[in-house]
């Protein structure tokens, strides 16, 4: 069965995912089991995996990356999605994290900071979330003072991703009470830093070697060059990058999806009931079907997005839908393709067990489905029509 065509990836492209696919069938898949039950990834693999060049591949040799392009980091994380893995939180680190360093900070943070995160030496996250703001990140209650020629911050996060692991942390904080999202603004705060500190490594219904955890920050002072970009402007700053961490979450969901569907397509042609296999059944062949034409449409549209993204075309409307429409694939293949592996499928040791617990967040984070469904719906209904 032919899959559609990927022109844009080219012979290097070929070679790296070759690289990267032995690099996580060697360092990841036979070790995720056992993060799973430590619920976090060891920082040791970090470091290979910088040492293998997987990490923030797009940064630029002149900010201390190794000067690959944006599709490197594609690859990674849809090598990762094939095996099922979720612990490793690279993804999140090298598309998510680093593009606010490199678009915003000073040469001097730059510096500090993004040789270490492509090294694998240092681990990043990103922190917006609060106990009582998590759509509504107007609502935020961080905040940071100035004092001098410092800032002081003081507030508290939680649900942030690579959060036991992480040295560096971009964190988004109120510097101006009055005017809600025109009053924020984005630092980046060092896990040395006195006052930091890291509550509990949450327990979660699914992806559970990824570790996630509350952050707080308690009078921590941090240098003026930490601020990213200007003052107030951390909205702006965060709506710009919205749309690569959403177009993220669009190619993990297709590639899972597309892994959850290789693993029932092989475990139907195996198992056998009433005599036959239950590929033969016509109940499995359409449903097979179906999935399969909703995979291709996927693709389609997930490949589609990356090379508008790729030429700076991919608007905040589109990455939205893409994540809205991909996330709920996810959740349908892994329901269907649970369904067809029977009871083993609701069993731990079965990939497709875990690829159905570990789909549901999709649809919550890097913003909720609804909150997609606003961002839409205001640019069908609200805006003048172009
Ligand atoms: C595993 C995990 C990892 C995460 N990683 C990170 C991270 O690394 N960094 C980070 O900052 N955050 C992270 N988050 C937080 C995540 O982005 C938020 O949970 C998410 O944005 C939703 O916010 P909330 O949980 O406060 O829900 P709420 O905002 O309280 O929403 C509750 C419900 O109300 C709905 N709702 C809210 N507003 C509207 C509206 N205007 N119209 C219609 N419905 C609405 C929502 O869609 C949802 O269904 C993570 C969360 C989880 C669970």
């Amino acid at each position: 069965m032919t899959s559609l065509p990927r022109p844009f990836f080219e012979a290097e492209h070929v070679t790296f995912r070759d690289q990267v696919r032995r690099f996580c069938e060697n360092e990841i898949a036979p070790k995720h089991a056992q993060w799973e039950q430590a619920h976090g990834v060891p920082l040791d693999v970090w470091k290979k995996a910088g040492e293998n060049g997987l990490l923030c591949c797009w940064v630029s040799e002149e900010d201390g990356g190794p000067g690959a392009d944006l599709l490197c980091d594609v690859i990674v994380a849809e090598e990762l999605c094939r095996l099922g893995a979720t612990g490793p939180g690279f993804n999140l680190h090298s598309l998510v994290v680093a593009p606010y360093i490199v678009h915003f900070g000073t040469p001097t943070i730059k510096q500090k900071v993004l040789p270490h995160m492509v090294s694998g030496d240092w681990v990043g996250s990103i922190a917006m979330t609060e106990p009582g703001a998590g759509s509504d990140l107007a609502s935020i209650r961080t905040r940071a003072t100035r004092d001098g020629d410092d800032w002081v911050i003081n507030g508290q996060k939680t649900f942030i991703t690579n959060g036991q692991n992480a040295h560096v942390i971009v964190v988004a904080a109120q510097t101006d009470d009055v005017h809600g999202n025109t009053g924020i603004s984005m630092f980046v705060v060092t896990a040395d830093m006195p006052g930091f500190s890291r509550g509990r490594n949450l327990h979660k219904i699914g992806q559970h070697a990824q570790d996630t955890a509350e952050l707080f920050f308690a009078n921590v002072r941090i240098p003026a060059d930490h601020l990213l970009g200007e003052v107030n402007k951390g909205f702006r700053y965060m709506m710009q990058e919205l749309p690569q961490e959403r177009l993220c979450i669009s190619i993990n969901c297709q590639a899972r999806a597309e892994a959850a569907f290789e693993w029932t397509q092989t475990y139907v042609k195996e198992r056998k009931a009433f005599k036959q296999r239950i590929a033969d059944f016509q109940n499995t062949r359409f449903k097979l079907a179906s999935l399969w034409a909703d995979l291709q449409a996927g693709r389609a549209l997930c490949d589609s997005m990356i090379q508008r993204h790729l030429k700076g075309e991919l608007d905040s409307v589109g990455a939205s839908a893409g994540k809205l429409w991909h996330s709920e694939l996810l959740d349908r293949v892994t329901d269907e393709c649970l369904q067809l592996h029977g009871g083993y499928g609701y069993m731990q040791e079965y990939p497709i067990a875990r690829a159905f617990v570990d789909a549901r967040i999709e649809r919550i984070y890097a913003g909720t489905s609804e909150i997609m469904k606003e961002i839409i719906a205001r640019a069908i209904c609200d805006e003048p029509r172009k």
